[in-house]
This record gives C-alpha cells, sequence and structure tokens, in this order.
C-alpha cells in the first residue's frame, strides 16, 4: 500500500519536472550557481547512487537534488521550538522554497531553545526572524515570512505546532483541496502533510497523505481532550520531582479558588500571579511545605509543561527526513505515525494509523446524530464538543427549514448568540426538526462545514 502511495507522489513530481522543463525556467543545471564548494555533497551522497536502503524504484540520478532545490516548495506551519529546527533542517537538506507561518511573536522564554532568535529580537513576529535568519545562514535559500493565502502551490506541508485546532484545521484544509473523479482520487491534487508534536519528553511524527491514509481526525481520540479541568487535576499521582512539586502547589492552590477579585484566573497577568503565589505561600507555610515558587505557581496556573529542546530536535529531524524522503522519491516514507519518549530510557515505535471509515473531516460520509425527538439543542451541543471524534470548539449549527436558512445556533457572534441562546433549551421537536434533517456544523477546527443527518432514536 504505501509503494503504491509512494510511486503516485513520483508520478506526480515526475510531471512537475516535466513541466517545469517545458517552461524553461531553470538555468544552470541542480541550482549550483550561488554554492560554495561541496555544499550539497551530502545530499548527494543519498541521491546520486543507490545504497541497501534506497526505494526498489529508486534510479540515482541529479534530478531529484534539481527538484528539491529548484522547484520542491515547502510550507512550514510554525516558527516555534519544532519550526527552528525545522527549518534549519529543510535549509541544510537543500530545499530553498520554504514559506513560513506562525502569527506569534518572540519571548524572552523561547531562547533556550528556539535558536534561530536573539535577544534584540524579543518582540519580533517569529516568521520574520526565523526566515531572515535561515536565509543569511544558509547561500541560496529563500524562506518567505507569511505566505500567500494558496496552499495548492506547495509541494509538501509540514506542521510544527502545539495546537490541535490549528492542526486539524490544515488537515481539513489539505482535504478540501482533493479532486475526485467519477469517486477516484486523483493524486496529483494529494499534498502530503507532515506532522510533528512534542510535549516535554514525548514525541511524535506522521506522514498524512490526504484521503488516502488516516489523517488528523481519524486519530483524533489519541489526543487528549483539551478541556479546561481545573488547576487541581493537573497531577493525581506525585511520583516525580515536578509531579510532586505540583502536587504541593495543588494543595496550596485548593483554597485559592479560581478567580481574582471576581475575575477569571488570568496566568498572563502578574498581579494574578503574584495573588495565587502569595495565597500559596501562607498555605504552604501552614503545611510546612517547601518548594513553592513564583515560577511555579505560575506553571500550575498556566498549566505548562516543559519544553524540552532535544525532544524538538528528534521530531524535526523525523519531519524533515520524511519531507526528503517524499521529496526525492528515494526512499521508503514512514507508514505513517511514529512515537518517541524518553521519559524513562529511550522508546521508539512505528505503527500505522488507520483510516476511520466515518472520520468526520475525511470520509466523505454525512455524519450520523443519533437523539431523541425530545432531546434539548444544548445536548446536540455537548455531544459536538465532548465526543471524542468530534472535539469541536464553538459549533455554529444551521439548517433548512420549510426552504429556508435557519441559524439554529451562533456562539461567535454576540448578537447571534443571544438571539439563538434561547433555541439550546427547545428540543428538537419544538425547532420542528424532523427524522433524517440535515444540520450543518461550522467550527474553527475545520475550514469546511460538516454535513450530519440527524436520525430520531425512540
Ligand atoms: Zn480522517
Amino acid at each position: 500500500m504505501n509503494l503504491l502511495l509512494f510511486s503516485l507522489f513520483r508520478e506526480k513530481k515526475r510531471r512537475r519536472i516535466e513541466e517545469l522543463n517545458e517552461n524553461m525556467v531553470v538555468d544552470g543545471g541542480n541550482g549550483d550557481r550561488s554554492d560554495w564548494q561541496g555544499q550539497w555533497d551530502h545530499v548527494k551522497k543519498f541521491l546520486e547512487r543507490a545504497g541497501p536502503f534506497t526505494h526498489p524504484d529508486f534510479e540515482p540520478s541529479t534530478e531529484s537534488l534539481q527538484f528539491l532545490m529548484d522547484t520542491c516548495k515547502i510550507l512550514v506551519i510554525g516558527a516555534g521550538g519544532l519550526g527552528c529546527e525545522l527549518l534549519k533542517d529543510l535549509a541544510l537538506s537543500g530545499f530553498r522554497h520554504i514559506h513560513v507561518v506562525d502569527m506569534d511573536t518572540i519571548d524572552i522564554s523561547n531562547l533556550n531553545r528556539q535558536f534561530l532568535f536573539r535577544p534584540k529580537d524579543v518582540g519580533r513576529p517569529k516568521a520574520e526572524v526565523a526566515a531572515d535568519f535561515v536565509n543569511d545562514r544558509v547561500l541560496g535559500c529563500n524562506v518567505v515570512p507569511y505566505p500567500s493565502e494558496c496552499i495548492k502551490q506547495f509541494h509538501i506541508v509540514v506542521c510544527g505546532l502545539d495546537s490541535v485546532v490549528a492542526r486539524r484545521w490544515m488537515n481539513g484544509m489539505l482535504l478540501s483541496l482533493l479532486i475526485y473523479e467519477d469517486g477516484v482520487l486523483d493524486p496529483s491534487s494529494i499534498i502530503p502533510l507532515i506532522d510533528g508534536g512534542t510535549e516535554g519528553f514525548k514525541g511524535n511524527a506522521r506522514v498524512i497523505l490526504p484521503g488516502m491514509t488516516a489523517c488528523i481526525d481519524c486519530t483524533l481520540e489519541l489526543y487528549p481532550p483539551q478541556v479546561h479541568t481545573g488547576i487541581l487535576s493537573f497531577c493525581h499521582t506525585p511520583f516525580c520531582p515536578l509531579h510532586r512539586l505540583t502536587f504541593r502547589c495543588n494543595i496550596v492552590l485548593n483554597m485559592s479558588a479560581y478567580c481574582f477579585d471576581g475575575e477569571a484566573l488570568d496566568g498572563d497577568d502578574p498581579k494574578h500571579i503574584q495573588w495565587v503565589y502569595q495565597k500559596s505561600l501562607d498555605r504552604a507555610a501552614e503545611f510546612s511545605i517547601t518548594g513553592v515558587t513564583y515560577r511555579l505557581t505560575q506553571g500550575v496556573v498556566k498549566r505548562i509543561i516543559p519544553a524540552v529542546a532535544s525532544t524538538n530536535a528528534v521530531i524535526a529531524a523525523a519531519c524533515a527526513t520524511e519531507v526528503f524522503k517524499i521529496a526525492t522519491s528515494a526512499y521508503v516514507p514512514l507508514n505513517n505515525y511514529m512515537v518517541f519518549n524518553d521519559v524513562d530510557g529511550l522508546y521508539t515505535y512505528t505503527f500505522e494509523a488507520e483510516r476511520k471509515e466515518n472520520c468526520s473531516a475525511c470520509s466523505q460520509v454525512p455524519q450520523d446524530l443519533q437523539f431523541l425527538p425530545s432531546a434539548k439543542l444544548q445536548e446536540v451541543l455537548d455531544y459536538l464538543t465532548e465526543n471524542a471524534s468530534l472535539q469541536m470548539k464553538s459549533p455554529a449549527i444551521t439548517t433548512t427549514l420549510d426552504g429556508k436558512n435557519k441559524t439554529l445556533y451562533l456562539q461567535t457572534v454576540a448578537s447571534i448568540e443571544e438571539r439563538t441562546r434561547p433555541n439550546l433549551s427547545k428540543t428538537l421537536k419544538e425547532l420542528g426538526l424532523v427524522d433524517g434533517q440535515e444540520l450543518a456544523v461550522a467550527d474553527v477546527t475545520t475550514p469546511q462545514t460538516v454535513l450530519f443527518k440527524l436520525n430520531f432514536i425512540s
């Protein structure tokens, strides 16, 4: 299966090279024009000779490096811990047309691991600074911050994000670009998605061929639900030093509730943290607990999991290697999920995540919703946000009633929220919905509206 997918992508790449040659855009052979001597010798060793690990159909040539340098366009999402590593790895592997997007600005706490940034860059946009740094450092490389809207122009997308919502959105975007002819997927419409994720000492890298292999939403159950469970559930079993400290802090925070002068606790507001810290110190003294610091308090309140530079390096390297393998077709790509964990010793394995038959993002099958006619709209909303394979954030539900589009509930616009809120306490029957009714649901987790079919159970 993997080999088949692989050859499809290679065919797509070959067609692009042919197009390019026809247009005579290439000048000067394999792009050596501005390189220093021997700059690409290490890459050539992989592409200009066969070896025991090369793809069975691999034919050594200078064409692959040429494609990589002159044609292949990569979109990198995220210029943080993973993103900095990715940009460096890709640039040093020969990729030259890299676009990077990240809406964040540089914080002083990033500098220990996001090595493309310096103290003078604090406050500047990450994407811009990262692009400038790589372009200065790697001759001939052209990293562009904030790419144009058109995702179609890219050959491969790499995600180094810490947000599941943003990942799912990009996943949905790539799925929306697929072209089906008579129900058969046109392989040239596939843009592979390489996705990396890290959390402390754990990480994963995966290769997604949209429409062919498991997508982000197919495996949504693997992601921990991102619900706010409050500070106390941060850790139940204190078993390592950090956890013991956290546990202490939790005990300390027990009485502090989660508001400051009536406002919700804001982990970014020093006034709030100082207040919790002071309360914690008082409680700590009462119970003879030591080790409570301002920094620890902030960590607990913000539920910070420390970022580990080496985990980012490992995962980004794995992702960049997969980009290289797919772009050159010289090696068999990962199929399709790698797990890395060095919490205790070092553990890694790979497995093939399977497509979910009724995946709400990639299956093209309308989703069934089973409810009693007497169920309230609120229950439907809760289902959409709480179901492990949907995990929507602020779903907007619309339907067609008497030939007219009707918004049943929409949360993101205050005036519409107010107007539609009474619907939440109405039953589905009271709202005029019937068995088999189609509900269109829009959410930040996907660029496309998801269609659901309402099935009444009795
Ligand atoms: Zn899927």
